[in-house]
């Protein structure tokens, strides 16, 4: 993509053309995702941009059945937290194909309105309850959250091993490790009803308003040269 404009560029973050063995590697571990309909990009999504999050997953809010990996700065990683990060966001997408329904609408997914629900949950009780600071209880929120949990334990669990998976073939591997083999996520705890509804209801203000706001930030960005 051609581009001199800023706008533009955080509008749109570059695909990433995976290393070939990356790409099998994902493909075995997970091998109920449907990998087409997944893209790895360089750079966060615009609204993430300034946070200190090095990757994410999320659904597409323009087409429905996309999904992204969105890296901070994928060439700053070394090879090795390349292939880790990735593996702890492809947990995350399981995840959001576990809790697939028909109704999905862009952010609007039960994925999202549990993150946000369970988020805001541990985020209440650190802060208002057992009165940690503010930073203290966002980091709590994130390290404590159940979806977070799973996916940094099977996240460590390559890690542990990535020496092996570096010195041997992917099937090979694989054979040797099986239990690096996710054919579904683990079950998520369901939270507590009143912090499910408020991230039911974030969720969808962010469903609504994002493409409003990106269609215009789109504009914005043809039209100047910001
Ligand atoms: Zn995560």
């Amino acid at each position: 993509m051609k581009s001199t404009n800023k706008l533009d560029a955080l509008l749109h973050p570059k695909p990433i053309e995976l290393p070939a063995r990356t790409s099998i590697l994902l493909d075995k571990m997970y091998p109920t995702i449907p990998w087409k309909e997944v893209t790895s990009y360089n750079g966060l999504p615009w609204f993430m941009s300034k946070t200190s999050a090095i990757g994410t997953a999320q659904p597409s809010h323009f087409i429905k059945t996309r999904l992204g990996i969105y890296f901070k700065d994928f060439e700053g990683l070394s090879p090795n937290s390349q292939k880790s990060v990735l593996i702890h966001e492809a947990y995350h997408i399981q995840q959001y194909y576990d809790l697939k329904t028909s109704l999905d609408w862009g952010f609007y997914n039960k994925f999202m309105r549990l993150y946000f629900a369970w988020n805001l949950q541990l985020f209440f009780e650190s802060f208002f309850i057992k009165r940690i600071d503010w930073k203290a209880a966002q980091r709590h929120a994130y390290r404590q959250h159940p979806m977070e949990i799973a996916a940094y334990d099977h996240e460590a669990n390559f890690y542990a091993q990535i020496n092996h998976f570096n010195a041997h073939e992917v099937g090979v591997f694989l054979r040797q490790f099986p239990r690096l083999i996710v054919q579904q996520a683990q079950p998520i705890e369901r939270p507590n009803l009143f912090f499910y509804g408020l991230g039911t209801l974030i969720t969808l203000m962010i469903a609504i308003s994002r493409p409003v706001i990106e269609s215009i930030l789109i504009v914005v960005a043809k039209v100047t040269r910001i």
